[in-house]
């Protein structure tokens, strides 16, 4: 099985910026960055989607958003604040189908996220 470019930056068969590592996951730079600061983190276990997730993956999950907190603390933008968040499948925007949490910070953002495009779905 092959897996996702993801997999292949975990294994470094390409590159990427990765700022954070441990044994469960990865945090790199996004190559297409949506905000000042737009990070990925990554499990290193390979989950397609959201939907895919299992009982199993609970404490998997949650570490994923502690390392999203350290780094905002880390890198100084916890206060001002950030937006944490998973796209999954087609109407979520979601085009890597290895999980990722998306962390983007460094300027105010709006809400509801949503682009024309998914109001006239
Ligand atoms: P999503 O659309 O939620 O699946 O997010 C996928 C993200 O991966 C996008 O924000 C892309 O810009 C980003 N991305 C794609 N290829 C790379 C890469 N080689 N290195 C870093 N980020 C990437």
């Amino acid at each position: 099985m092959s897996g996702t470019l993801f997999t292949k930056i975990i294994n470094r068969e390409i590159p990427a910026d990765i700022v954070y590592e441990d044994d469960l996951s990865l945090a790199f730079k996004d190559i297409n960055p949506q905000a000042p600061i737009h990070l990925l983190i990554i499990p290193k276990k390979p989950i397609a989607t959201t939907n895919d997730m299992e009982e199993g993956d609970r404490e998997l999950i949650g570490h994923l958003f502690l390392v999203a907190s350290r780094l905002a603390a880390e890198m100084g933008f916890a206060e001002q604040g950030y937006r944490a968040v998973m796209n999954c499948n087609e109407h979520g925007g979601q085009t890597v189908y290895h999980i990722h949490l998306h962390l983007l910070a460094g300027k105010a953002m709006g809400w509801p996220p949503y682009t024309d495009k998914l109001k006239q779905a």
